[in-house]
């Protein structure tokens, strides 16, 4: 297959950073699996690969022991060495600061753990619902909620499995799944295939939609046998994918996202504003660009959900307002994501107006 070009949004700054990896014609379909596995877990590891300075292990050792560090390699090959700064490692680098206490942050922000009408389901919205596919992620993002859910005993498996499908069936109002974790596309195209079966078994059910980083974090997780049952079916395939940067999509991301898209599926992006990494304007506006050259539009820009350990991210509402209005002087309309808010208990995301 041809590699698509990016081209870039302001003559190319970042081209430099381009992978020119290819795929290449040994790599096995499931060779994300194996990617996977052989993660950067060990802090120590990650600051010799990146060439970082040792100060900042005592830190990361930390961190690490609340929530583990996980790093897939393709990940760490899209970072800049010898930046401490670099917008990827920000995300996933543990830092001293994620142990402070500051009121406001909680360990459940979003109130989801009372939220389950069966074990694996989050019934908050009308007409749509998310499955716990998976509680596992390819990569540990030290912004995330997920940090304090105990998915582990929220999984779907089963018993479970069973009445997660007979809720759904009993709920006409249902018309679109949304398959969620963690990371949906941690588990395996044979399992993911047999629920999809099951889903489209069910007449009201309409949309499958699959919010994701694995696209982003490892590009071989879009394999054949997933364009097979996320896209072939009878369910319209809605794909949501979670990149914050626009470095984070490289030549390899660019073409399996391109690979979905000639499959049919609506492509989206949703966004965490987040401190040093995507804070600027014309970050945003170069993450709405390269998104759009790769065949996605921005769906959402969240506003950090408040959660313990993670408030050295946060970006004051007034400030996200700020960025948003620049955002729409300098981009098209549809590529201006809508800003949201999570609020506990409200019916869907919340709008934060920009004027
Ligand atoms: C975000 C979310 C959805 C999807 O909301 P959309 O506005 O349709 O993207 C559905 N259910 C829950 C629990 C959510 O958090
Ligand atoms: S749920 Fe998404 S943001 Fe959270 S750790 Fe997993 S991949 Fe990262």
């Amino acid at each position: 297959m041809k590699t698509p070009m990016i081209t870039r949004y302001e003559g190319g700054v970042h081209t430099d950073k381009l992978s020119t990896r290819l795929l290449l014609p040994e790599e096995q379909p499931e060779s994300w699996k194996k990617v996977l596995a052989d993660s950067v877990t060990d802090p120590e590891e990650l600051l010799g690969i990146l060439n970082l300075p040792k100060t900042l292990l005592p830190g990361a050792i930390s961190g690490d022991k609340a929530f583990s560090m996980r790093i897939p390699r393709p990940y760490i090959d899209r970072m800049i060495r010898g930046d401490q700064f670099d917008p990827l490692l920000r995300q996933v680098l543990p830092l001293g600061e994620e142990s402070e206490e500051i009121s406001g942050y909680s360990l459940d922000p979003l109130a989801e753990q009372s939220q389950n009408p069966t074990e694996g389901i989050i019934h908050k919205y009308q007409g749509r619902l998310l499955m716990i596919v998976s509680g596992a992620c390819a990569i540990n993002c030290r912004f995330c909620f997920r940090r304090h859910f105990p998915y582990g005993d929220n999984q779907l498996g089963g018993e479970s499995w069973k009445q997660a499908i007979a809720y759904i069936r009993s709920q006409e109002s249902i018309h679109e799944v949304i398959l969620s974790g963690g990371d949906p596309l941690a588990a395996t195209d044979s399992r993911l295939a047999r629920m999809v079966d099951a889903l489209s078994d069910i007449p009201h059910v309409k949309t499958l939609r699959i919010h994701t980083r694995l696209p982003i974090v490892i590009p071989q997780r879009v394999t054949d046998e997933m364009i097979e049952w996320f896209c072939k079916g009878r369910l319209k395939p809605v794909l949501v994918i979670h990149c914050n940067h626009a470095n984070e999509i490289d030549d390899h991301v660019a073409q399996s996202l391109q690979k979905l898209r000639q499959a049919g599926a609506t492509l989206l992006n949703q966004t965490v504003l987040l401190r040093g990494v995507n804070d600027n304007a014309e970050t945003l506006a170069d993450l709405s660009h390269t998104l759009f050259d790769a065949g996605v539009l921005p769906y959402y820009l969240h506003l950090l959900d408040r959660v313990q350990g993670a408030a050295h991210f946060d970006i004051a509402e007034e400030k996200a307002k700020v960025l948003v209005n620049e955002l729409m002087h300098q981009c098209p309309g549809y590529l201006v994501p809508k800003l949201v808010r999570e609020v506990a208990g409200e019916a869907s995301k919340t709008p934060i107006p920009i004027n």
